[in-house]
């Protein structure tokens, strides 16, 4: 049994950006992981993220991406890994639809440069694009790629340098309150202890945070790379990260990046509900048909699919993140990124290494509160 300031359980995206914080602070922290550091079995795996400015989803996002960016180019100076690729970022479907207007909105609002394109102005400037003439589309260039695998490697192997101590291939069973702190149970008997503890177990999370947390619902993804017959339409010069909603749907892509094709995805994918314990990893014919009828109507010569890997969201009832002190608890939980935190990581590290410290992490994370009343209560 030993005795620790904080234990992070759950070292994935976001649990090593608060190992980081929190080792930054001065604070004798342990990291405990169920897996390897960077696996693939959880929610940051598959090279590539995109990190945006442009968000349609929340203006209140603008100003934690803005922070995130800066913090990812600190920890790339620091760590000297290369973990962001800039290639532009472009948003849009129909005119009055909640993608281009959103995108457009937090653009006005945070006075970010950007341009807007129809979608023969998209197709000229960017030709793997065929999108309808009549859609609008954002192009804003603070906009790329982060790599998750080495972004979640740099966190903890430079939390480790400030004195971060790790134990992997360790799942947690349980904590329990031990006077002030807590006691923390591991699957081989051992126990470890702390004065406080922070769960970030992405789609595992409802197990550790009980009955008196939020409503998480998690949902099998999947992605698919493709390898294109005209190579160069897809390389990051010339093919920006995108989100873009067409014939119903919201799809999302990558450029090629290190030596693969090019990624794309449908956000929610198939809506279909899993246990992290058992994800299906194979591509089924219906996930390879709903991923390559985008790819077969809107890009042009992206070519056949030849590879694809699953992932998960965790999805809150709000679709907005958790990242709260559970009340009278000696417990700061960081949950429910759904299908966009990882970009977030540095921001969200901070801002838990602060609420650990009883600061206050900024207005910028206060529509994440734990009670906020959009929230539905775990059944
Ligand atoms: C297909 C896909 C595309 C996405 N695209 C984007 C994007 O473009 N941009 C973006 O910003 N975000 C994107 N996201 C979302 C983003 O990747 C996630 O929100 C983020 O990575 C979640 O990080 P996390 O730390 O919560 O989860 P994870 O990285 O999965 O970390 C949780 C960790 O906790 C560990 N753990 C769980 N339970 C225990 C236990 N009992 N004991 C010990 N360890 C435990 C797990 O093993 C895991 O390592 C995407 C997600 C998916 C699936």
């Amino acid at each position: 049994m030993t005795g620790y300031d904080v234990a992070v359980v759950g070292v994935g995206g976001i649990g090593s950006a608060a190992l980081y914080h929190l080792a930054s602070a001065g604070l004798k922290v342990v990291g405990i992981e169920q897996f390897t550091i960077a696996h693939d079995r959880g929610s940051s795996h598959g090279e590539s993220r995109i990190l945006r400015l442009a968000y349609f989803e929340d203006p209140a996002y603008v100003p934690l991406a803005r922070r995130s960016l800066e913090l990812w180019h600190i920890l790339e100076r620091e760590s000297g890994e290369r973990l962001f690729t800039e290639t532009g970022g472009i948003d849009g479907g129909p005119e009055d639809g909640p993608m281009f207007q959103g995108s457009l909105a937090a653009c006005l609002e945070h006075d970010l440069p950007h341009e807007v394109l129809d979608g023969a102005a998209l197709r000229e400037r960017f030709p793997a694009f065929r999108m309808p003439r009549s859609h609008r589309f954002v192009l804003q260039g603070q906009a790329g790629s982060l790599h998750p695998e080495r972004g979640t490697e740099a966190h903890t192997r430079m939390a480790e340098a400030m004195g971060a101590e790790m134990r992997v291939e360790s799942p947690v069973e349980g904590w329990e309150r031990n006077g002030a702190g807590v006691r923390i149970h591991l699957q081989d008997g051992d126990q470890i202890e702390a004065a406080q503890l922070v769960v970030t177990a992405g789609a595992w999370a409802p197990r550790l945070i009980g009955a008196e947390g939020p409503r998480l619902r998690v949902e099998r993804q999947v992605v698919a790379w493709t390898e294109p017959e005209e190579p160069a339409l897809y390389e990051p010069a010339r093919f920006p990260v995108f989100n873009i909603e067409v014939g119903g749907g919201h799809h999302y892509g990558f450029p090629s990046l290190g030596g693969r094709g090019p990624k794309f995805g449908r956000y929610r994918h198939l809506g279909e509900d899993t246990d992290p314990d058992h994800l299906r990893r194979e591509a089924t014919a219906a996930d390879r048909s709903l991923l390559s009828g985008f790819t077969d109507l809107y890009m042009h010569r992206a070519g056949p699919i030849v590879d694809t890997g699953p992932c998960m969201f965790t999805w809150s009832d709000d679709e907005h993140f958790v990242v709260d002190r559970i009340p009278d608890q000696p417990v700061v939980v960081g949950c429910g990124f759904s299908g966009h935190g990882f970009k977030f990581a540095p921001a969200m590290g901070e801002a838990i290494a602060a609420l650990i410290q009883n600061r206050d992490p900024g207005p910028d994370v206060a529509h994440l509160q734990w009670g906020r009343a959009a929230l539905r209560a775990a059944e």
